[in-house]
């Protein structure tokens, strides 16, 4: 047998278990998770501790370029509003080599640090001068592309984006490169769907938000979806920032996610990214529709977005996944950590993410994370059992914050203990090893790609 290993711990979906056999198929899907297994020939063992690799729910791959460049204050206030600027400035220049650069960059960097899927939500589509390219699929290709070359699961959720604010308000000249029609969006994603499948990649939807599509854009745009995918995933930006509310509000009496949910199907094929302010009510009916929470705590952090009530949502039954969103951190361990450190803070209690079940709060994170963004991406990668594609990270269990401790220690210090330094050994997606020793393949030459793009794009 050649296509399996024996961990001698794993986080299975119940929780650790012993000396598990993990064996797969040709095609990079589980075929046996077995604890309590012997050692055989041929099936070599791996010691450090083997947890499901984490969904990245959320990116803009092109954004990782911008990380670092706007912390100083621009303004009296400074705010998410006036980062927008600053992002918009760089999305005008950007050309396909050098977004393909970017993510490829950014995607061995996500393998590095324990993503092993990445939902990319897509939404710079035509050429610098607002008009689209010949091929209309130029910049969706280079992201396909970079996700094959760095061995990442992908979801790809190209973005329709229609107007500059609530009440059908006409674009603006910064997000020229972002609108279509929605007969167009329809068109890409046609053209789309067979690229994604010949590659293993998921092909969905992102209405970008209330504020950039109309209700009849909407309408329009998910009915077509249905006929091309009934049961593709949709992702919206939602109740990110308080100003959204007010605006949404003003617009139609009612709060955003309210508004989503009496006015969409909303169902477990959405992932609702931010969700930040909700009321009680919203928190219950949003939780209740079944669709995941996608959270972004360091780009939330760096934003000054606010803080999501994880009890709240976890009480109503919500599911929650996490994403790097802005990449101002690449580093699933580190999200976690935020989300629970910012549950802390607010609630002045500890390990609020720990559940009866699994008191543990990293792994009870970890588990429910894994989870929600494999529902959040659509694809078969949720868990280590029978079915679902291996997609697994093996921690470094001679980091000086793991070596001696056992398995569950070894997590927990893994998400609070290790930073600012990798604690992770190898990560393999579909089977296959593509970090080991705590480096991708591609390493270098990923990490050069992605210096030069930067470097053109801020030069004047
Ligand atoms: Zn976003």
């Amino acid at each position: 047998m050649t296509n399996a290993l024996l961990a001698t711990d794993a986080l299975l979906p119940s929780g650790w278990a012993k000396n598990v056999l993990l064996a797969w198929d040709e095609a990079g899907q589980l075929t046996q998770v077995q604890p309590d297994a012997q050692p055989a020939a041929g099936v070599p063992t791996v010691r450090g501790p083997v947890i499901p690799g984490m969904p990245n729910l959320h990116s803009h791959a092109f954004q990782r370029a911008i990380a670092g460049l706007t912390e100083f204050r621009g303004e009296a206030q400074d705010s998410f509003w006036s980062w927008r600027t600053l992002m918009y400035r760089f999305a005008a220049r950007l050309d396909p080599a050098q977004l393909e650069a970017i993510a490829f960059g950014l995607y061995v960097e996500m393998l590095e640090a324990g993503y092993t899927a990445v939902c990319e939500f897509h939404y710079v589509h035509h050429d610098i001068d607002g008009r689209p390219y010949a091929d209309d699929a130029t910049l969706a290709l280079a992201l396909l592309r970079a996700a094959q070359r760095a061995g990442i699961g992908l979801t790809l959720l190209p973005v329709l984006y229609q107007t500059s604010g609530f009440g059908g308000l006409p674009p603006h000249e910064g997000q020229r490169r972002f609108i279509r029609t929605t007969d167009s969006m329809l068109g890409l994603l046609e053209r789309l769907k067979p690229l994604c499948a010949a590659q293993g990649a998921r092909l969905g939807l992102a209405p970008h938000s209330l504020r950039a599509v109309p209700p009849e854009g909407l309408r329009e745009a998910l009915a077509g979806l249905q006929a091309i995918d009934a049961t593709a995933p949709i992702h919206i930006h939602i109740a990110e920032q308080t100003k959204e509310v007010d605006d949404c509000v003003a617009w139609s009496g009612q709060r955003p996610v309210a508004w989503l949910l009496d006015h969409a199907p909303v169902d477990a094929r959405w992932c609702l990214v931010h969700a930040t302010h909700m009321d009680a009510d919203e928190y219950r009916r949003a939780a209740a529709s079944g669709a995941v929470a996608g959270l972004c705590p360091t780009t939330e952090a760096n934003l000054g977005d606010g803080i999501f009530d994880l009890p709240a949502w976890r009480a109503a039954g919500g599911a929650w996944g996490l994403g790097s969103d802005s990449h101002i951190c690449v580093n699933a361990a580190e999200e976690l950590m935020l989300l629970e450190y910012s549950q802390r803070l607010a609630t002045r209690t500890r390990n609020v993410a720990a559940s009866e079940t699994q008191p543990q709060v990293a792994a009870a994170m970890t588990l429910a994370a894994v989870h929600g963004g494999a529902q959040a991406a659509g694809r078969a990668i949720g868990r280590l059992a029978h079915g679902q594609q291996a997609d697994f990270v093996v921690l470094d269990a001679a980091h000086p914050a793991l070596a001696g401790l056992g398995a569950p220690e070894m997590l927990s210090s893994h998400v609070f203990a290790s930073h600012r330094t990798s604690a992770i050994d190898a990560v393999w997606v579909a089977g296959r090893a593509r970090v080991q020793a705590g480096r991708h393949l591609l390493h270098d030459s990923a990490t050069a790609g992605f210096v030069a793009a930067r470097s053109e794009l801020l030069t004047p």
